[in-house]
């Protein structure tokens, strides 16, 4: 008997596509789960609607008001969130760890742009810095201001963060009084799309502001009009096509790409073995390659020691490693999950094959058996450390991401090499640099900040504090430059930029008097 065929919620209402539709499946036991469908729908209804009457109504709010919403939304997402679990389980095949990282990572984004969105009151456009003196007489001036753009946000997102994913967009877009299209990838849109239902059914926002499209992207970027933006989350192949599509070349629809990205670790020169730089280095690269199987864009996948503590690294590394029990997340003795899908499952072993080309392999857990889970039909593929003393003359380690537990340690000659090889990830989201040194930590970042969105520093006085090298803090920012996609989300109010058009207003003093009496300044 086929599954359920999951409903779209778009132009105000609840549809169906036509179709038996795409099965999701669970990654661990094969089996169907439900189905999705856009097929028949009509897109151009469906953008029409959210832009004009979700569009109109949000921005008859103030920031004060939204964030209220934002605020119902958390509340409605907790009281449900046992379901969203469940649904993780099942659907992407994590423990109840790893779902954590989404869901609640996702939850609490949206409270943090909940109270960053109180403090900017009653207002519903925003001063942008002070007003510039434009000639001698300082009568006639330049003040910039945010108005939010009268389009929609369409956000087409990858499949490792179903929740957070959605949130971490959604939440500065509804608060900056624009309307949000999200279009799941399919392989785990169910948990997405169970989302919006609960926030739908609770009758929070306007009819309009939230809409979830499942299934096929096929005509979604057509429905672009120039004051829309669009939202990428996915792999560099997509990214490009999304980046010439003519709604973004032809009309400037703006366009934030998030894509792939060979993030890296990097021990201080001057740490010695066993101590705490080193060892805060190894618990942190165990933990980003094990974190929802390595399936996360932070992810560590290159890891930079002095070629004098390479083999000191590795072992400490394949001994955590050895730890790691993979297979049924049911199973509370299972450490890591499997992969999303078949198809990941697939691409990962592949991507290891490719690597081994350039590195050897330190660790391998694929020769024990999985706990609950069956070989031959679980996603579920065991940590595997890689590595090369020669770094430099590699090139396939610096360019391949292989979106799994998978990691190469790299053995660097002196700190002027380590930075070079680095940078041959050409823009990563996140760096980590590991040293107990604050001199070493400021070089690092004024010497390798322009190629990177974060730069995670861990040294032993905030090892029990720190947030970790993979996740992202919706007060930091996260996107990075090159590779990455060259986007920016995140950032405390920063995010609020990509969703308000900036307007210099050039106006008598009296007139900007009047301007400003009723806006906020935004303080970053
Ligand atoms: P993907 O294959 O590029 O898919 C991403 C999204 O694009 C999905 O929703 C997909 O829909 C949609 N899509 C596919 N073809 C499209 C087209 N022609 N036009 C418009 N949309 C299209 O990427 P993925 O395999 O899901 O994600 C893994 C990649 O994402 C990794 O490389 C990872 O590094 C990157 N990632 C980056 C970040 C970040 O924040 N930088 C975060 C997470 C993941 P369907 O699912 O229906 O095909």
């Amino acid at each position: 008997m086929a599954t359920q065929l999951l409903q779209n919620y778009a132009a105000g209402r609840w549809q169906t596509g036509t179709g038996t539709g795409t099965p999701l499946l669970d990654p661990v036991l094969g089996t169907e789960l439900v189905r999705v469908s856009n097929a028949g729908m009509d897109l151009k209804e469906a953008f029409a609607f959210a832009r004009e009457q979700g569009g109109k109504a949000l921005r008859a709010l103030s920031y004060k008001q939204r964030a209220a919403l934002l605020n119902d939304i958390v509340k409605v997402l907790s009281d449900n969130k046992a379901a969203y679990y469940d649904i993780a389980t099942a659907n992407s095949g994590t423990t109840t760890k790893d779902s954590a990282v989404d869901i609640d990572g996702g939850i609490f984004t949206i409270g943090t742009y909940a109270k960053l969105g109180e403090k900017l009151g009653d207002a519903q456009f925003l001063l942008d810095g002070e007003r510039i003196r434009m000639g001698k007489d300082p009568l006639f001036q330049s003040q910039h201001i945010l108005t939010p753009t009268h389009g929609v946000a369409l956000f087409i997102n990858a499949f490792n963060f179903p929740s957070w994913g959605l949130w971490e967009k959604a939440a500065p877009a509804l608060l900056s009084g624009v309307p949000v299209i999200i279009k799941p990838a399919t392989s785990t849109a169910w948990l997405t799309q169970r989302m919006v239902q609960d926030v739908v059914n609770a009758n929070i926002l306007p009819a309009g502001a939230l809409s979830v499209i499942c299934g096929s992207s096929a005509g979604l970027m057509d429905q672009l009009e120039p004051f829309d933006v669009v939202s990428f989350t996915g792999s560099a192949d997509t990214a490009r096509i999304i980046r010439s599509h003519p709604a973004v070349a032809h009309k400037s629809v703006r366009c934030n790409i998030e894509a792939d990205s060979l993030n890296s670790a990097l021990l201080d020169p001057a740490a010695a073995a066993d101590s705490e730089a080193f060892n805060l280095l190894v618990s942190e690269v165990t933990r980003e390659m094990t974190v929802k199987s390595g399936q996360k864009c932070t992810a560590i996948r290159r890891v930079f020691v002095p070629a004098t503590l390479y083999e000191a690294v590795a072992e400490a590394i394949s001994a955590k490693l050895k730890k790691t029990t993979v297979g049924n997340p049911r199973n509370e003795a299972v450490r890591m999950g499997s992969l999303v899908s078949k198809e990941q499952y697939d691409g990962v072993l592949a991507g290891i094959e490719v690597l081994k080309q350039e590195a050897t392999v330190l660790f391998d857990g694929n020769s024990a058996d999985l706990v609950d889970a069956d070989k031959a039909v679980a996603a579920c593929v065991a940590p595997v450390l890689l590595g090369t003393s020669t770094p430099a003359t590699a090139n396939i380690l610096h360019e391949v991401e292989v979106f799994g537990p998978v990691c190469t340690l790299m053995a660097y000659k002196d700190i002027d090499e380590a930075h070079a090889l680095i940078q041959r990830g050409e823009g990563s989201l996140v760096m980590s640099v590991y040293s107990d040194n604050p001199a070493f930590i400021a070089q690092t970042a004024a010497a390798l900040g322009s190629h990177h969105g974060r730069i995670h520093a861990i040294s032993p006085d905030v090892a029990a504090l720190h947030t970790g090298h993979g996740n992202v803090m919706p007060v930091s920012l996260h996107g990075g430059p090159g590779r990455a996609g060259g986007g920016e989300e995140l950032g405390g109010l920063r995010a609020l930029n990509f969703y308000h058009r900036r307007t210099a207003v050039q106006a008598s003093t009296a007139a900007l008097d009047a301007m400003a009496a009723t806006a906020t300044k935004l303080e970053l």
